[in-house]
């Protein structure tokens, strides 16, 4: 099985195992970038939340040469992980989602659970 068709089952687990409370949306972005990953919250044209979009980059900074470099598989299926934990931890009086609180740390051990189970 190929990283790509791994990563999108690694997807698939954690939409049937830790479904956040609004559907996600996953891609794997080519374009270079500074971070490995993102979630985003989606809104509706109201400002009412439904949905997340959460990026992994396969281009990332490369610190010691200034430049960018491939992320690893690794990389890749960690960043995956965080970014789908930071939506598990989302609920609607936890606006953020980017605190690595408590709740994310919950949130994260349980996408790590399905993870290396699959
Ligand atoms: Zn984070």
């Amino acid at each position: 099985m190929n990283f790509t068709t791994q990563f999108h089952r690694y997807v698939a687990a954690l939409r049937e195992e830790q479904a956040p409370v609004l559907p996600v949306a996953v891609s794997l972005v080519s374009r270079p970038s500074r971070i490995h990953g993102q979630a985003k919250l989606v809104e509706d044209r109201r400002g009412r939340p439904i949905g997340f979009r959460v990026q992994v980059y396969r281009k990332v900074p490369d610190w010691g040469r200034r430049g960018h470099r491939k992320a690893t598989e690794q990389e890749q299926v960690d960043a995956l992980m965080h970014e789908w934990a930071h939506c598990l931890a989302w609920n609607n009086s936890h606006m953020t989602l980017s605190d690595h609180d408590d709740l994310f740390g919950v949130a994260y051990a349980r996408c790590y659970q399905t993870i290396i189970a699959d």
